[in-house]
């Protein structure tokens, strides 16, 4: 074979894989991910991003989302609160022209993206991941992230579930109502903070769809954590919030969380759009915070957008 030859067929190869990778792109979510990490990090970079990314496509996935491209960012802070972890979308959006109670409703940047495909912030960064230092360090990445079948050491958090956590601030789960007091100190409420009601003491989140599979108001946390969470005291049928992803108690060492129908709902009563989402629970079992089936049609799309990157 001559090396003109050669190079044509390098190029009618990599035009099938484009024409391929457009194809499958339409419609999709697309992360770039940049991570701001000591030296010592270099090496486990790569997996670093990749459990990030997929943690992200793990929401998104669930979302008929417009076609967007998300920008990514971590990074270590110790000034980062209570020596903890956070997330969250760079900006926040109002939410058309919905208003609750007199007050302008806001979405987080990245829910706005994937409703409306506009970029609210141009090239800066869409969400935002702050890690403290040594928390950091009690951090295990899973080596493949898409599977998640390797055997999470036990005296280490799960930093996929960490993140996907985060991932549900930025998406969703915040607000602007001071965590004491109920009251919301501007003009502005969140698409979160609309469904959520305090009675002098507790909080709890009152969507409809939340509430339906629920079964009656969901108690949010106040005194672990603030009201962007689930969970306030585990005990009786509370107890089963205690393991959502999106709960206020603890985060387990060993354990990994997955996002379950009822943060799903959540998003749903939030304003955001959903792809139809798959109830496995049993007429026996009606615990709804259990980990939510993807559509098959996503799992295709997220397998064939992954190929070309
Ligand atoms: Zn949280």
């Amino acid at each position: 074979m001559s090396a003109n030859a050669i190079t044509g067929w390098l190029i009618v190869l990599a035009g099938a894989l484009c024409s391929a990778g457009g194809r499958v792109a339409l419609g999709q979510v697309e992360y770039s991910v940049t991570v701001d990490l000591p030296p010592e990090y270099k090496a486990a970079e790569p997996v670093i991003r990749a459990n990030i990314e997929a943690a992200a496509r793990a929401w998104s996935d669930f979302v008929d989302a417009k076609p967007c491209r998300v920008e990514i960012t971590l990074h270590l802070d110790r000034a980062a609160s209570s020596g903890r972890g956070s997330g969250r979308s760079a900006v926040s959006v109002r939410l058309g022209d919905e208003k609750h109670a007199g007050l302008l409703v806001s979405e987080q940047g990245w829910a706005g993206m994937m409703r409306t495909g506009k970029d609210p912030n141009g090239e800066k960064a869409d969400l935002e991941v702050i890690f403290e230092p040594d928390y950091f360090k009690t951090l295990w990445w899973d080596p493949r992230p898409d599977l998640r079948t390797d055997r999470v050491p036990s005296g280490k958090l799960d930093a996929y579930s960490v993140v996907l956590h985060e991932f549900g601030h930025a998406l969703a789960f915040n607000g602007w109502m001071d965590p004491k007091t109920g009251q919301i100190p501007g003009e502005f409420v969140s698409s979160y903070d609309r469904h959520v009601r305090y009675d002098g003491k507790n909080f709890f989140f009152v969507g409809p769809q939340a509430v339906k599979l629920w079964g009656k108001p969901i108690p949010l946390a106040r005194t672990n954590n603030n009201y962007h969470h689930v969970c306030e005291t585990p005990t009786g049928r509370d107890a089963l919030l205690k393991v959502d992803l999106m709960n206020g108690i603890v985060m387990q060492y060993g354990q990994r969380y997955y996002i379950t129908l009822l943060d799903l709902a959540i998003l749903h009563d939030c304003g955001i759009p959903m792809k139809p989402i798959k109830d496995t629970r049993t007429a026996k079992d009606d615990n709804p915070v259990r980990p939510a089936e993807r559509a098959s049609a996503a799992s295709a799309g997220r397998a064939g957008a992954t190929r070309n990157r």
